[in-house]
């Protein structure tokens, strides 16, 4: 016994709004995309998608309460549902794909599904699409405007979409009337699908346009200039609206995605809003201080101070000299990490000098050091 409720986790009371909730929980918990290589998964996929197939069309939901899933499936063999049902796994979850990535379209969750088929028309939006965009770090932070070519379908410029010759070569569909829907009677229910003679557009064309052959839409090579926000980070995405592909019978056009990715600088590292630096310096200007001048991001040198006594590890945060941010919300700091360098490939005169200051030094020299050092010796007499 095929129990559709149990299917979907749901009791026999459950609501429009429960019963789809249920499913996209479920259909998302499913999905092969993240099961790659569970056939359990797809088998469950495939059940959730017929459960909800069934309990989000009203008629269907009765048959079904009334006489059980094999009533259904009786009158669905042969011909089977032309509206509802999903011919093939891949079938099923392009619709998903759909129903959660483009959104948009001639309505809500269901009319995706075709479920609703009398009530929407055949408009469907363009596909969205993806491109990725390198640009240099200097750029990132700047801002930077680019050109990009691209080529989608476009509408069509001759019959401005609707793919016939002329406005009088559009004619109303004799078979549906103009309502895109037929009614057919199977034993003791009736059923309404898509119109087989206009696919549902309650419209034929007598004439079609020569220019994009009736679809009303042209692939066509297209330069378009992206506007990149300063302070835009690696890997994240932009959109540009309606440069998608061109709708279908009056539908949206879909969204081109960019991907942005920043070249690694040679210096510079991006933390969120910071930059980081890194600032090799000798011990003994670690020891005494001194001015340095380091690359900003911003295109200048600047010069900064390193206090006397700086220790290896330690930051300097400089405000406000980081990358602006994304959103325009304020800017980042620049963070320099200073590291030591432990002097190498000494001079005698050198090794002479540093034994010299060695015999000088003072425990007030190395505070760690001398803390270590009591710690230990408190261990060895304990
Ligand atoms: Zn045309
Ligand atoms: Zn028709």
């Amino acid at each position: 016994m095929t129990d559709y409720y149990a299917t979907l986790g749901i009791s026999k009371t459950a609501t429009a709004d429960e019963i789809k909730k249920a499913y996209r929980k479920n259909a998302l918990k499913y999905h092969p995309d993240k099961n790659q290589g569970d056939p359990s998964a797809e088998k469950q996929f495939k059940q959730i998608s017929e459960a909800y197939e069934v309990l989000s069309d009203p008629q269907k939901k009765q048959i079904y309460d009334q006489y059980g899933a094999e009533a259904l499936q009786g009158n669905m063999g042969g011909g089977g549902y032309s509206s509802g049902g999903f011919s093939s796994m891949e079938e099923a979850l392009r619709t998903f794909m759909g129903a959660f990535g483009g959104g948009g379209g001639g309505g809500g969750f269901e009319s995706i599904f075709g479920f609703e088929s009398s009530e929407s028309s055949s408009a469907q939006q363009g596909s969205s699409k993806k491109m990725n965009l390198n640009i240099s770090f200097e750029e990132s932070i700047k801002g930077v405007e680019k050109e990009a070519s691209i080529t989608n379908y476009q509408t069509c410029d001759s019959c401005h979409g609707s793919g016939a010759a002329s406005s009088s070569a559009i004619k109303k569909c004799t078979q549906c009337k103009g309502s895109g829907t037929v009614h057919q009677s199977r034993g003791f229910f009736s059923m309404s699908s898509p119109c087989p003679s206009c696919q549902g557009r309650g419209k034929t064309i007598t004439d079609r346009c020569k220019g994009c052959l009736g679809q009303g839409r042209v692939k066509k090579k297209q330069t378009i200039s992206i506007k990149v926000p300063a302070g835009i980070d690696n890997g994240m995405r932009m959109r540009m609206g309606g440069y998608g592909d061109a709708g279908i019978d009056g539908g949206p056009a879909g969204d081109l995605y960019i991907y942005v990715n920043v070249e690694p600088h040679p210096v510079f590292k991006r933390d969120g809003d910071n930059v980081i630096i890194e600032l090799p310096i000798s011990f003994t200007e670690a020891a005494l201080g001194t001015k340095k001048e380091i690359p900003s991001p911003h295109g200048k040198s600047m010069k900064i101070e390193i206090p006397e006594g700086t220790q290896p590890g330690h930051t300097l945060r400089i405000r406000g000299k980081g990358a602006p941010n994304v959103h325009a919300q304020g800017i980042g700091d620049l963070l320099v990490h200073i590291s030591v360098e432990t002097p190498i490939r000494l001079s005698e005169k050198q090794k002479e000098l540093l034994e010299k200051f060695s015999r000088l030094e003072v425990e007030d020299n190395s505070p760690r050091k001398k803390g270590f050092f009591d710690k230990v010796k408190a261990f060895f007499h304990a």
